[in-house]
């Protein structure tokens, strides 16, 4: 699973993506070492000590690295909380919607209004894909994302409960063109 994913944001994702990432696996492996795995291993001959300090070393750059660009980016993120959704990529609160594409400031991945949308309800929000009603005796309908089409723009890009910087509660926001449920659409 690991493998997969890293290899993955090898071949598609920034350099920042994977160091995001890096950032949370290392997180979690130096706690698992310190609590349940090192105390084992120093009643054993092996000496570790070396190795995971080297480790927390290289932990403690990219936590440095994560931090530098969280902090390069606040005022960036500040101006538009209404438009900021976590980045499906990084995970990072720092995905600005708008179109023709979103855009994250801290991995610096790019996706689409739809997609982003997309992202956003089965990543972030976890929402199952919904099953289509069957016309056929034959053939079942593919399962459609949970979005639905903007009354506004009419583009495919319009998600209910959006969680963003400024509604952590959720809106419903068309990722495309901004409208939101309360009718207007913020000057973005
Ligand atoms: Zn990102
Ligand atoms: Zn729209």
């Amino acid at each position: 699973m690991l493998r997969n994913s890293l290899q993955h944001y090898g071949l598609e994702h920034s350099a920042e993506a994977i160091e995001a990432s890096a950032a949370s696996v290392l997180n979690f492996l130096i706690t698992f070492l310190d609590e349940h795995l090192l105390p084992d291993l120093h009643e054993s001959e092996w000496d570790v000590d070396a190795d995971v300090d080297r480790v927390r070393d290289g932990l403690a750059d990219i936590q440095g690295f994560v931090r530098k660009r969280m902090n390069e980016i606040k005022n960036a993120l500040a101006r538009q909380p209404e438009f900021t959704i976590q980045c499906t990529t990084c995970q990072k609160q720092a995905c600005i919607i708008g179109r023709p594409e979103a855009r994250c400031l801290f991995c610096t991945q790019r996706m689409d209004s739809d997609n982003a949308a997309i992202g956003h309800v089965h990543v972030t929000l976890q929402r199952p894909f919904r099953q289509i009603p069957t016309t056929s005796d034959i053939f079942s309908q593919p399962a459609q994302p949970a979005v639905d089409r903007c009354q506004s723009c009419g583009q495919r890009a319009w998600v209910v409960g959006a969680v963003t910087t400024a509604e952590p509660t959720g809106i419903d926001l068309c990722f495309h063109c901004a409208q939101t449920s309360a009718g207007s659409a913020p000057k973005h």
